[in-house]
Formats: C-alpha cells, structure tokens, sequence
C-alpha cells in the first residue's frame, strides 16, 4: 500500500509553478459536489473554488486547502 499521500506538508506546494487546468476534468471531491474538487498533485486536498466576495462571481484562480498547490482554471468561463 502507498502510504505517502498521508504524509503531504500543510503548504509545501505553495510556491510552486500554478497548474492550468480545466476544471471539468478534475476529480469532484463527490457527486453531491459542483465545484470542490481532489487535487492533482497531492490527492488528498480539495480545491474548493472560491468566489469574489463583492460580486460573487467565480473566481478562476484556486489553491489546494492542504499542499497549497496554486490552480488556475482554463474553462472557468463555462463553469456551473
Ligand atoms: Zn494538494
């Protein structure tokens, strides 16, 4: 058994290259979920997407909530 993705850092891909990536083809964290989906690099975080807090609108730049990886969203004008 591969236990090394219990072993992920809090923030150790932070400062990492952003990923450009299309938010339709990422793994959703479940089915009941739209956006939150498993990142690519740790597999054990969830990109959670996040919105402006003044307009509300999506916003296309993401972060894992665990390694810290940095996203950016290729379609995220299609998005839900
Ligand atoms: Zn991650």
């Amino acid at each position: 058994m591969d236990s090394s993705k219990f072993k992920v850092k809090t923030g150790e891909n932070l400062f990492k290259d952003i990923l450009f990536v299309k938010h339709k083809e990422l793994e959703r964290v479940s089915e009941h979920s739209v956006y939150r989906s498993s990142c690519l690099v740790c597999k054990t975080g969830i990109l959670p997407v996040c919105r402006d807090q003044k307009t509300f609108e999506l916003i296309p730049d993401d972060n894992c909530l665990l390694c810290g990886q940095r996203y950016h969203y290729t379609d995220f004008e299609s998005m839900p």
